[in-house]
């Protein structure tokens, strides 16, 4: 049995290690004063073995005792092998890596929290360029901070609220800062300071060829990373962040229900996205449906809270258990919502982005029933609305989907490989559900390998700019994983 209890999977579900090390990288972020594109090598060169130096890079194989410890995933469904792992310290170390894989001619896959649903930061036959040890950190008098790419949640938590200071990104301890952020990233404060990609202010990232690029303001390829920068085209190693003054206090809303049955599990879901509609900005909520359980958790950290109250007052009606937690100070509520940290066998995928309950009110019955007479299914909705749905940042990034204001998933856990089958059926019948009526979008960080025309599910109306960005930063198709933008 994995250490993870249903209380565990609660707080896993409801949104959502490594030691507390800052790396002073020697590395090369104060090049980048312009706004636009800087890149230190334009024109395409012949392959060369590059120069591996220790403090840049380090590469191991199979027999490499680091390699069993690098090659670990979240999601144990996904343990590959790949021919190298170059763990990377520096911007430098991974342009190096990306030449040594042209030399090679390997395809290069990206990792840095390594928390992909369906694994697409490993490979069992190419080059894994592991960015997780790239940590360093850098404030800058506005504010704003500089981080590497191997950062995890966690760690900028730690490094965040002890100066007052937040970031709109998501809640789970050890899922990383660069995957979340290249796909959008969104948690309990997006629907007041918008996606994580919003705060994406430049990058550093290295191309298909190992070129080393610069990218701030108006750049097209900055732009291409907020909400489609997910292992396409280039390895981010560097992203600046505006944060944010952090609320003085967070304060959790839960209304339970047992032993659901089609029905009144229906009559609890449109109730819940009858009173979605009036939270404020500050708020957000979840519908978790796990088998015949339900948990609705409501998240707030203001005193605006008229349309919190008259959702939990409604709520709490027609639920068996209603609770109102304490205002607490925001580090220590963060991380009752760390959830799960060590690997663990899990299928999770999308299931729709939703403008209103009426989307899916012609499949929900069949939706509910299937959730709550299948083992270990799991139906969840979160807000998403608010400033998320900006026209300022709808122009600065490539996520489509910021006119809904719903983004559900469905999830399954389990402990022992051979429970993965039954499992994995009863998810598909659900999918098929919501795909037969309709449901098309879908978020680019909760990938399903099964996704028809996923390219367009993902990206919509920005995938011809990602193509063209495909082509100017990899147009050998290097950098690639079973869903990457194709050239
Ligand atoms: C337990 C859990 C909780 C989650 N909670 C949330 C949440 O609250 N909000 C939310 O928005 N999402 C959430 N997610 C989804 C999460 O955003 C994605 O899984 C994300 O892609 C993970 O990023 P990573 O760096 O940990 O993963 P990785 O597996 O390392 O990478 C994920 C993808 O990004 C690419 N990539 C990684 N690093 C780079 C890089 N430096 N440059 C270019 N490409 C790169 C990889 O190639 C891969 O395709 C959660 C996922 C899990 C498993």
């Amino acid at each position: 049995m994995a250490n993870y209890n249903r209380r565990d999977f609660a707080k896993l579900v409801v949104l959502g290690g490594i030691g507390y090390t800052i790396f002073s990288c020697a590395d090369d972020a104060k090049k980048n004063t312009s706004t636009g594109t800087k890149t230190e090598t334009e024109k395409k060169v012949a392959p060369k073995m590059p120069e591996l130096l220790a403090e840049n890079i380090k590469l191991y194989q199979k027999a490499d005792a680091e390699y069993q410890e690098l090659a670990i995933r979240f999601n144990k469904r996904f343990q590959q092998s790949p021919t190298y792992i170059a763990q990377c310290f520096t911007t430098q170390g991974v342009a190096d890596a990306v030449q040594f894989a042209n030399y090679k001619d390997l395809k290069v896959v990206v990792k840095s929290g390594g928390h992909s649903f369906e694994g697409f930061s490993s490979t069992n036959d190419g080059l894994v360029v592991d960015v997780s040890a790239m940590k360093s950190m850098e404030w800058t008098p506005d504010h704003s901070l500089t981080v590497g790419t191997g950062c995890v949640l966690k760690e900028l938590y730690n490094e965040m609220l002890p100066k007052q200071r937040i970031l709109p990104s998501g809640s789970c301890a050890t899922v990383g800062i660069a995957g979340l952020t290249l796909g959008g990233g969104y948690g309990f404060f997006s629907r007041k300071y918008g996606l994580t990609c919003d705060s994406l202010q430049a990058i550093t990232i290295v191309d298909g060829q190992g070129n080393i690029r610069h990218e701030s303001g108006n750049s097209a390829i900055l732009k291409a990373c907020k909400g489609g920068g997910n292992g396409n085209f280039g390895i981010v190693t560097k992203m600046k962040f505006r944060t944010y003054q952090a609320p003085s206090f967070f304060q959790a809303y839960r209304c339970k229900a047992y032993k659901l049955d089609t029905k009144r599990a229906k009559k609890l879901l449109e109730t819940w996205f009858r009173y979605t509609k009036n939270l404020p900005n500050t708020a957000f909520a979840a519908f978790v449906l796990n088998g015949k359980t339900l948990t609705i958790l409501i998240t707030n950290y203001s005193n605006d809270n008229k349309g919190v109250m008259d959702m939990y007052n409604a709520l709490k009606e027609i639920s068996d258990k209603a609770t109102i937690g304490s205002k607490r100070p925001l580090p220590k509520a963060l991380k009752t919502f760390y959830g799960v940290q060590n690997p663990i066998y899990f299928k999770n995928a999308c299931a729709g982005l939703y403008k209103d309950f009426s989307e899916i009110e012609g499949c929900i019955d069949d939706v509910i029933s299937k959730v709550i007479s299948s083992r270990g299914l799991i139906y969840q909705i979160n807000t998403l609305g608010g400033n998320i749905n900006s026209a300022a940042s709808e122009k600065r990034s490539v996520y489509p989907h910021r006119s809904y204001p719903y983004l559900s998933e469905l999830q399954s856990y389990w402990d022992k490989p051979s429970q993965e089958a039954s499992r994995l059926a009863a998810f598909k019948e659900v999918q098929d559900r919501f795909y037969n009526h309709g449901i098309r979008a879908h978020y680019r960080n909760y990938p399903d390998i099964n996704f028809k025309d996923f390219e367009t599910a993902y990206y919509g109306k920005y995938l011809p700019e990602l193509k063209a960005i495909k082509k100017q930063l990899d147009p050998d198709n290097r950098i690639q994983h079973p869903q990457s933008i194709s050239v």
